[in-house]
């Protein structure tokens, strides 16, 4: 069975996200049903802080015992839209300014706290989805710097403009402005269980509110449980999440406007260490490691080792905190029944970067718009949903795929192949190189590869 040290948990729902038999839940805090749990492990394995074990006997805690009670009146929306992140808020807006009655639940007091995130962001793909506010950019980026296994810098100056950006705050506004538009929000609300029901589906909470929704958007982040309990496999095999731990940095080393990005089987195994400068000597700085690779506290681990390479014993850190990047395909269907799935949860996420906010974004747009249609003219139309799932299909879930697909081709590179590359790459320019040129440059060599990575983007 499985024994939680709560004082490491961080309640980040890697081990959720995981949980095939979806016998971890987490409310208040995380809990484990025991009469589900089938000692797998794969929960242990992607803990970024090492918070879980497995331990041979314990008291096994029932779910009711977990719950506790403090029933309420049903509330009846709508559209009823689990977890306020992007996604969810995405959603929420743009059914609520299409005239539905449109409730948002999320777990936590504040949408966004704490912040599991890089924030690295590109601005034309923010600026495609809502007004920037000012107040949300900490600092601009204009380059990257790749750094390889043994520390060779590949500049990459022509890509689009980035920001980091301030997700407490940025997550917040995008509720207010759901709620501007009539969206109800109720934070603090942990949903348990959805189910179908006549006429839409029920939730319950994890204090015993009661919400009935003729349509349910799910948001719910990188766990994706409820969408398990709906007949969708989210559970993320080992292969398809990368954990994560990230801090605050401060240091007179940290750049002032370029991302890093580091590469290794030291530093990261199979997934990558960035800095992504926070202005004023800051950054954020993280590591994800690849699940098949993970180990309990790993991430950390390699944390506190990445951050003494790259800036010495003297940086400060602060805010230390872990999370799951699901970094696979996006979900094959994404509506079923009056329901659909958004962001994370349906693993919206580029899978080479792990960036997944403006898609998130994106995909909470069209989603919330599909609502808007399937209600027309009176009466509910769930098939007219469908189309959020063709037009992602055809939009950016195209793109995604074909960035997995890319992705499929590099992450097995061993360090001396990833040198090699580098190498290869700064022979011939130093600075000014696009996604082109590091094609040509990675797989000149080999025609059929670069054939296809060309394809990928182009
Ligand atoms: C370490 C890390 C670094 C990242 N860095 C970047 C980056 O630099 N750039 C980038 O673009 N992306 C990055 N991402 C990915 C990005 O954070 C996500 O893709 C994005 O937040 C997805 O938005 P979402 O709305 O789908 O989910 P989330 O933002 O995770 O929101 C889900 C919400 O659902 C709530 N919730 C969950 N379960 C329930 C429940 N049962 N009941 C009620 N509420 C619930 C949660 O409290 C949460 O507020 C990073 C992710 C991680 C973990």
């Amino acid at each position: 069975m499985i024994e939680i040290a709560y004082d490491r948990c961080d309640r980040c729902g890697c081990c959720v996200s995981v949980c095939r038999s979806n016998a971890l839940l987490l409310a208040e805090r995380l809990s484990v049903d025991h009469s589900r749990c089938i000692s797998c492990g794969l929960c242990v394995r992607v803990c970024p802080f090492g918070a879980l074990r497995m331990a041979e006997s314990g008291t096994p805690e029932s779910a009711a015992a977990r719950a506790g009670h403090a029933e309420g009146a049903e509330k009846s929306y709508d559209v009823l839209v689990v977890g306020g992140g992007p996604a969810g808020a995405m959603a929420a807006y743009h059914a609520a300014a299409g005239g539905l009655r449109v409730g948002i639940v999320d777990r936590n007091e504040r949408v966004g706290v704490p912040v599991r995130c890089g924030e690295a962001v590109g601005v034309t793909a923010l600026a495609e989805q809502t007004a920037i506010d000012p107040a949300w950019v900490l600092a601009p980026l204009r380059g990257t710097t790749m750094v390889s296994p043994s520390g060779i810098e590949v500049l990459i100056d022509r890509m689009a403009e980035g920001y980091v950006v301030r997700r407490d705050i940025m997550d917040a506004q995008l509720v207010q402005r759901a709620v501007e538009r009539g969206a109800a929000y109720h934070p603090r609300v942990t949903i348990v269980s959805a189910s179908p029901a006549a006429g839409g589906h029920e939730c319950a909470g994890a204090r015993g509110e009661r919400f009935r929704a003729t349509c349910l958007v799910l948001a719910d982040g990188v766990e994706s449980r409820l969408a398990r309990q709906l007949g969708w496999a989210t559970a993320l095999a080992a292969e398809d999440i990368s954990s994560c731990a990230f801090a605050h940095v401060s240091h007179p080393r940290v750049p002032v406007d370029r991302m890093e990005m580091h590469y290794g089987s030291t530093v990261a195994p199979r997934g990558y260490a960035w800095v992504f400068p926070r202005g004023q000597g800051a950054a954020n700085v993280g590591v994800g490691v690849l699940g098949t690779h993970g180990a309990p506290g790993r991430a950390l681990e390699c944390l506190h080792a990445f951050v003494k390479r790259r800036f010495g014993g003297d940086a400060q850190l602060a805010g230390i905190h872990c999370g799951g990047v699901p970094v696979g395909r996006w979900s094959k269907r994404l509506v079923r029944e009056g329901a659909m799935l958004v962001g994370d949860a349906a693993r919206q996420v580029d899978p080479l970067t792990g960036g997944g906010i403006t898609h998130a974004m994106h995909a909470g747009t069209l989603a919330g718009k599909a609502a808007v249609q399937a209600f027309q003219g009176g009466t509910f139309r769930p098939e007219r949903l469908r189309q959020y799932e063709r037009s992602w299909a055809a939009g950016p879930g195209k793109a995604l795929l074909r960035t997995y697909a890319l992705k499929r081709m590099v992450i097995g590179l061993d360090d001396a192949t990833l040198d090699r590359i580098a190498r290869r790459i700064t022979a011939r320019r130093r600075s000014s190189l696009g996604l082109a040129g590091i094609c040509v440059a990675a797989f000149g060599r080999r025609p059929l590869l670069l054939l296809k990575a060309l394809m990928v983007y182009w």
